[in-house]
């Protein structure tokens, strides 16, 4: 890869940066508890079973949750078998279809949409910014540097509650999000999308990210350097597009920024 650790920042006039488990986080104690196979997991679905009740006759929670975890666990594969993105309107729609199948189409579209706002209402509420992603943020601008955000998210619409919840409005130029363009990173062209926005060169751009693949095979691959936050220290799963830098915690970039 271009950089050694200690020139990750040398050169760069551009930062991206991803959005969960990168700037903010989930805090599980803000969303309902649900029971599935034996562990209690943080979840919208009994929020979501009230708002559709009417609609699936005598079905049960259970059976709700279980047909919600099948339509989940369709679209995580068809998101990794071909980097398309599917919005959370198409996946409340698809859930819908799977547990109220006998439901007229307008009926069951307009609630879909009723789901979707819930849902991501509610997940925004539950996000906590990341220790020291503000301070991270402001320093990079500090710098002269331009940032921008490269977020896989089936809710574009959401981005800015996010954003304003977790106290990092105004901390990002541009919001460059997948289910706006239809396809998700690691594919090349939301990184294209990305430089095109900041009018800047891949070999000019920094790409911060938690997920091996998503983040840093995905952007290395676009050309651009890349630091992974991997807080469990956890050896990269690829042989090629290695991280330029990898940090346990995103607060540990500010010293690397600091040093170039
Ligand atoms: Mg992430």
């Amino acid at each position: 890869m271009i950089a050694s650790q200690a020139d990750v920042f040398a050169g760069i006039e551009a930062v991206f940066f991803d959005l969960f488990d990168t700037l903010v986080r989930v805090d599980g104690s803000r969303l309902p508890s649900v029971e599935w196979k034996g562990q209690h997991v943080p979840s919208t679905a009994p929020v979501l079973f009230s708002e559709a009740k009417d609609l699936l006759g005598d079905l049960s929670f259970d059976q709700y949750l279980a047909g919600a975890i099948e339509v989940s666990r369709e679209i995580g594969a068809e998101k990794t078998a071909s980097t398309v993105e599917i919005s959370t309107n198409q996946r409340m729609t698809r859930i819908l279809e799977r547990v109220a199948p006998d439901v007229d189409d307008a009926i069951r579209n307009a609630r879909a949409e009723i789901l979707a706002e819930r849902h991501m209402r509610m997940l925004a509420d539950s996000l906590v910014a990341v220790e020291g992603a503000r301070d991270l943020l402001e320093a990079v601008r500090e710098r002269g540097l331009r940032v921008a955000l490269i977020s896989n998210f089936e809710c574009t619409e959401a981005v800015p509650w996010i954003l304003e919840g977790t106290d990092l409005e105004g901390t990002l130029e541009e919001l460059i999000v997948s289910e706006d363009l239809g396809i998700c990173k690691p594919d090349e062209r939301i990184f294209q999308t990305a430089l095109r926005s900041l009018d800047t060169q891949a070999e000019n751009a920094l790409h911060v990210g938690d997920s091996a693949r998503a983040d840093i095979w995905g952007g290395g691959r676009a050309g651009m350097r890349t630091a992974w936050i991997n807080p469990k220290d956890a050896p990269f799963p690829f042989e090629d597009h290695l991280p330029s830098l990898t940090v346990r915690r995103l607060a540990a970039l500010r010293a690397w920024l600091s040093g170039a």
